[in-house]
């Protein structure tokens, strides 16, 4: 039975490829082209070799980017089916990028009560380490979870720690690149969602 609905956040419940990629440019004075900014997420987006964010100063960055990042404004089919799924389920947010930026977003579209943690780059580097972060403090393990997101990476490391993955195509990556991940499922809207986690594994 799930408890839990664990949520990425970038390209799932707010699109940012755009945001990031003009943001990383005036930041770091590189352009990442859209191919190299998908290829990053193939992987832990720490780990990617690309020569242009190597040296890249993440808590600079999410410092730059925080006060466009935490006054985006959420959509409301994206808002209206959280609060509904927290009716049933506890909502937890695993990102790489900023939990405080992410959490003051929350908090500006009046949503931050219905998620009981959020946990970013602040946390750690590693998703994989964040999942079990989140299974030693909230009573959690691979089997009474569902993880959601939009990149072959995500579901690469949800996989190593045996946690079940919805993608969704409509963020960074395409269904034929998330097919290399084998999730659980793939949707194509948010609302889709709901009847999954309803139906259980
Ligand atoms: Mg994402």
């Amino acid at each position: 039975m799930i408890k839990a609905i664990i949520f990425d956040f970038d390209g799932v419940i707010h699109d940012t490829f755009e945001f990031h990629r003009s943001k990383l440019k005036a930041f770091t004075g590189n352009d990442i082209s859209e191919k190299n900014y998908k290829d990053i997420h193939d992987g832990n987006f720490y780990d990617s070799k690309c020569d242009v964010l190597l040296d890249t100063d993440w808590a600079g960055y999410i410092t730059f980017i925080h006060p466009e990042q935490s006054t985006m404004k959420i959509t409301d089919e994206i808002r209206q089916v959280l609060i509904e799924l927290n009716q049933k389920y506890e909502l937890f947010i695993i990102s790489s990028g900023s939990a405080k930026n992410i959490s003051d977003y929350l908090g500006n579209n009046g949503i931050s009560n219905i998620f009981t943690e959020v946990l970013g780059f602040e946390n750690h580097r590693s998703k994989i380490n964040k999942f079990k972060m989140l299974f030693d403090t909230h009573g959690l393990c691979h089997d009474n979870c569902i993880f959601i997101t939009d990149t072959l990476g995500d579901i690469l490391e949800a996989n190593k720690v045996g946690v079940e993955t919805v993608a969704v195509d409509f963020g960074f990556h395409s269904r034929e690149r998330l097919e290399k991940g084998n999730p659980y499922r793939i949707i194509s809207r948010f609302s889709e969602l709901g009847p999954i986690v309803d139906a259980g594994f």
